[in-house]
């Protein structure tokens, strides 16, 4: 492999923003690694696993900062003012996220509280859960024969107050990936099945993606509201006909 310079991990008072990936430790990155081991200050959310939280040293400071949904542990704000605090402090910070934190992971919001202290950062991507989930899954996002197109939607699609686009979604050459929508998924269903998708298109929850618990409950899209009520978070919907590859693509057992 050709060896990685790392300029800024040599520097004091700079914030790495590093995405953990989805749950299988193994699929971090090792930019995301070393600067892990570097860092004299972690400050972690909840969907960070506990082994890749035992790579920083001993001495590092951990701060969990975790999320849950509709309910935050720590607001926005104080997460912010932790970062530039620790940051104006002369540390070596990281910010350590599940999957990648620029989705639905209000990397950008954190960026620009450092940017408007003049603090440095850089930002090493993660495997979004979208991603790693469904390729532990054998569900291929796009596929020729299937979908030419994949969006990530929010699942907290009232609560954010915006209406969704559901007629631009609602087709059937698209894989949709909604995050954070299990309490949503009978309007979800609702919607997409009003814009014009077939009742009987096939859609997937992923469950525990990348994780040995990893559970996937395949069904029609009519049937969503009901598999839901089975599933339990973190959990991506995956509507689209590729979900039903994952019959004949499944490896992760
Ligand atoms: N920044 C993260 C997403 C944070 S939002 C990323 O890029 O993956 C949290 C949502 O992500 C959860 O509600 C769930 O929908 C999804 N998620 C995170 N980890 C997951 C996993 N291991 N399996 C399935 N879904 C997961």
């Amino acid at each position: 492999m050709k060896s990685i310079t790392l300029t800024s991990v040599q520097t004091k008072g700079f914030v790495f923003l590093v995405g953990a990936g989805p749950g299988d430790p193994d699929l971090l990155t090792v930019k995301g690694y070393r600067v892990i081991q570097q860092a004299d200050v972690v400050v972690y959310d909840r969907l960070v696993s506990a082994e890749i939280l035992a790579l920083a040293s001993e001495n590092a400071e951990r701060i969990y900062v975790g999320k849950k949904l509709d309910y935050h542990c720590v607001p926005q704000e104080q997460i912010n003012q932790i970062l530039v605090d620790k940051a104006l402090e002369g540390k070596r910070v990281v910010r350590l996220k599940g999957g990648d934190s620029f989705i639905f992971g209000r990397g950008g919001e954190e960026l620009e509280a450092l940017a408007e202290h003049g603090i440095r950062f850089e930002v090493v991507p993660g495997i979004t859960a979208a991603a790693g989930a469904t390729a532990y899954a054998g569900i291929p996002l796009t596929h020729r024969d299937h979908a030419q197109s994949v969006q990530f939607i929010t699942g907290h699609i009232q609560k954010d107050g915006k209406e969704i686009e559901w007629a631009s979604l609602a087709q059937a050459n698209t894989t949709l990936v909604f995050y954070m929508g299990l309490k949503q998924s009978g309007y979800i269903a609702q919607k997409l099945l009003e814009n014009g998708l077939d009742a009987n298109m096939a859609c997937a929850i992923i469950e525990n993606g990348t994780r040995r618990e990893q559970k996937v409950l395949r069904g029609a899209l009519q049937d969503l509201p009901a598999l839901a009520q089975q599933a339990v978070s973190p959990a991506l919907i995956v509507v689209g006909s590729v979900t039903a590859l994952h019959e004949k693509l499944k490896w992760f057992a």
